[in-house]
């Protein structure tokens, strides 16, 4: 292998609240944790319980997300059911120069966002095989009230629509085959022509230069 540097992928990993996709990530990185970081959002909603600060969220006031956003610190947010949500920069690009493939696990707004400002994104949805899978789960958890589990049913509606803005689907039926199928397709994605010009243009120079050795 010639001493190229391997750039990492940015990622962003969605779907329906209750899909299965925080466990998904936390097996994806636990398994090749060399591989993969796993940017650590902002959000002004309340832990819950068993949650700690700046492991699955930094926990700010409004007042404070809104200087981040000020401050241009946000890659993107979004409000979602009543909160808002938003992914450091600082994070992101250094794991990225360090050669990481970077995932967010964000919605569908941040989504569409970070692909504007970051076109190679890859986008990747996750769901349940079928939609009473996800409210048993939603119930299951038993850490949110009806009104909450019943407004991200609601939401859940809404973002079913932009399904297909994304590059892959991951049919969450099964914990172990879907860690598989995730790391398959993404590391399949280092491959892509579009993702090697530099090489590519390395071994075109090689080829021209040999054409005069014989
Ligand atoms: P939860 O409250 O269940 O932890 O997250 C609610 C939703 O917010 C999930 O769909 C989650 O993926 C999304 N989310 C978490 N962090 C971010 C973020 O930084 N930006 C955006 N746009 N969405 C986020």
């Amino acid at each position: 292998m010639r001493d190229m540097e391997r750039k990492g992928i940015l990622i962003v990993v969605s779907g329906f609240s209750g899909s299965g996709k925080g466990t998904l990530m936390k097996e994806l990185l636990a398994r090749y944790p060399d591989t993969y970081a796993l940017s650590i959002s902002a959000t002004t909603r309340n832990p819950r319980s068993g949650e700690q600060e700046g492991r699955e969220y930094f926990f700010k006031t409004r007042k404070e997300f809104e200087k981040m956003i000020a401050k241009g610190e946000l890659i993107e947010y979004a409000r979602y059911v009543e909160n808002y949500y938003g992914t450091p920069r600082e994070y992101v690009e250094s794991k990225l120069a360090e050669g990481k493939d970077v995932i967010l696990e964000i919605e569908i707004q941040g989504a569409l966002k970070v692909r504007e400002a970051f076109p190679d994104t890859l986008l990747l949805f996750v769901t349940p095989p079928t939609a009473e899978e996800l409210r048993s789960r939603l119930v299951g958890r038993g850490t949110e009230t009806m009104d909450v589990i019943r407004s991200r049913m609601r939401r859940a509606c809404e973002e079913a629509e932009g399904m297909d803005r994304y590059d892959y689907l991951i049919i969450n039926d099964n914990l172990e085959q879907c860690v598989m199928r995730m790391h398959a397709i993404i590391q399949g994605e280092h491959d892509r022509i579009s993702r090697n010009r530099e090489f590519m243009e390395q071994i075109r120079a090689e080829l021209v230069s040999m054409k005069g050795e014989d």
